[in-house]
């Protein structure tokens, strides 16, 4: 059976509920995503599905709804999550939540991440159910609260306590499926990999002593010696197999000259150097933090007293993990930068994430994207945050990170993630409902 519902219709639908998304307000803290999830479990319902609400605490809601297939195969899941990162109106050009249609665009917070997913998902699930289709797999839409704090009151929550509900073999979500530029040409991603996470304090000992006689060997001197350290060499160049990946892909549609440099980027000692001579300063620290281990100081704490020179110094280490290394390898790499006199405690640490590329529903995506964008190769791209995919991995599903949106040249979707102004172009976000609803339905029908 084939059937195509990427019409107007459906991105019509699509447009109205990002609208209507952006303009609740959930902002994490508190998040209060339980407004966003009854707008969509109306949504669901007046098309006949039967969404379940769960709420994780009060007002940290999420939503699942599921289209009953005939379970030929294993499930698809679509999932987004609902809140978003706080927004300071002031900077903006029109309010955050205002959700206006101006310059072309959608203005709002959450319009690229990831409320325009939301959207396009629960019309997509919302137009199958109408048209009485019944998909040789279910169909599934997890709309979450709380990731953009860590995941714990959504994706975590789900897949700990309801996992019969999420289970699938196959999840959409963020992490790709948006384009970028690379020498003038455009290529679209796929989030195959992301890193993990790990979060220490470190903590350095010192003679205390009266501040009236400096010391050398003191602990905030110390501290801050290292700190300098970790600033100017920071983690070694190692790049992962998603890193050679992707820049084989890109060296591959570039011009013969422009092919022939990029493939240094893998090599440890020349590799800083060409990224140094990169003129855009956001993309180089977007490649460098896919070469290998990061960490950044973060939090800084030493003594109380202008007069007294503390005998302990601390700092908190943001450091995020390439797929392949362990804990352990990361704390051996970044004891060798900080020295033996740097105690280092773990507060908190989440795995990387691998999908080798190359799954079916990889294979599709290339497919239905060739037939749209021929001009705009799909690369395979290695995330350096994270995402639920952490959760969903975790009870066996493989992650897509395929939000697919069209985004034009001037502007960037890394600045606006998480950043002041974020918009999404209305034809982008209409040809990104096409794309997944062409993906969708070849997949599950
Ligand atoms: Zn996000």
């Amino acid at each position: 059976m084939s059937i195509s519902i990427a019409d107007e219709q459906l991105r019509a639908h699509a447009l109205d509920l990002l609208i209507r998304l952006l303009k609740i307000d959930t902002t994490n803290p508190p998040g209060n995503e339980i407004e966003a999830v009854r707008l969509l479990d109306a949504e669901l319902r007046a098309a006949g599905l039967e969404p379940i609400i769960l709420e994780s605490d009060p007002g940290r809601g999420n939503i699942v709804a599921r289209l009953k297939g005939t379970g030929e195969k294993r499930p698809l899941l679509l999932t987004a999550h609902l809140d978003v990162v706080e927004a300071e109106p002031e900077s903006w050009k029109y309010p955050p939540f205002s959700a206006e249609l101006a310059e072309g665009c959608v203005w709002g917070r959450g319009a690229i991440d990831m409320k325009n997913h939301a959207a396009m998902s629960v019309a997509i699930l919302c137009r199958l159910a109408r048209e009485g289709v019944v998909p040789k797999r279910d169909l599934i839409f997890a709309g979450v609260a709380d990731e953009e704090a860590g995941c714990r009151k959504g994706s975590l929550f789900l897949c700990e306590e309801h996992r019969e509900l999420v289970e699938a073999e196959y999840a959409i979500g963020e992490g790709g499926g948006f384009n970028i530029y690379i020498g003038g040409k455009s290529f679209f991603t796929i989030q195959v990999a992301e890193k993990g996470v790990l979060w220490l304090r470190a903590r350095v000992k010192g003679e205390p002593g009266h501040g009236s006689m400096p010391r050398e060997d003191s602990a905030v001197v110390k501290m801050s010696e290292a700190i300098a350290k970790l600033g100017r060499e920071g983690m070694p160049i190692k790049p992962p197999q998603a890193f050679i990946d992707f820049v084989g892909a890109i060296a591959g549609s570039q011009s013969k000259a422009a092919g022939a440099i990029l493939p240094k980027l893998l090599h440890p000692r020349v590799a800083p150097a060409l990224t140094r001579l990169l003129p855009d300063p956001s993309m180089k620290r977007a490649l460098a933090a896919m070469m290998g281990n990061t960490a950044s100081p973060t939090v800084v704490r030493a003594g109380n007293k202008t007069n007294v020179i503390p005998g302990v110094a601390e700092f908190e280490i943001d450091g995020r993990i390439v797929p392949g290394d362990t804990v352990d390898d990361f704390l051996r790499e970044l004891r060798a930068v900080l020295g033996p006199e740097v105690e280092l405690e773990i507060l908190h640490s989440l795995p990387p994430v691998v999908e080798r590329d190359g799954t079916e529903l990889h294979e599709l995506i290339r497919e239905v994207m060739n037939e749209v964008e021929p001009e705009s190769p799909v690369i395979p791209y290695m995330l350096p945050g994270f995402t639920d995919a952490k959760a969903f991995t975790s009870i066996g599903a493989k992650w897509i990170g395929f939000s697919p949106v069209k985004m034009p040249k001037d502007i960037r979707f890394a600045d606006l993630f998480h950043g002041h102004n974020e918009r999404i172009p209305v034809d982008g976000f209409e040809f990104g409902t096409n794309v997944l609803a062409e993906v969708v339905t070849r997949f599950i029908v």
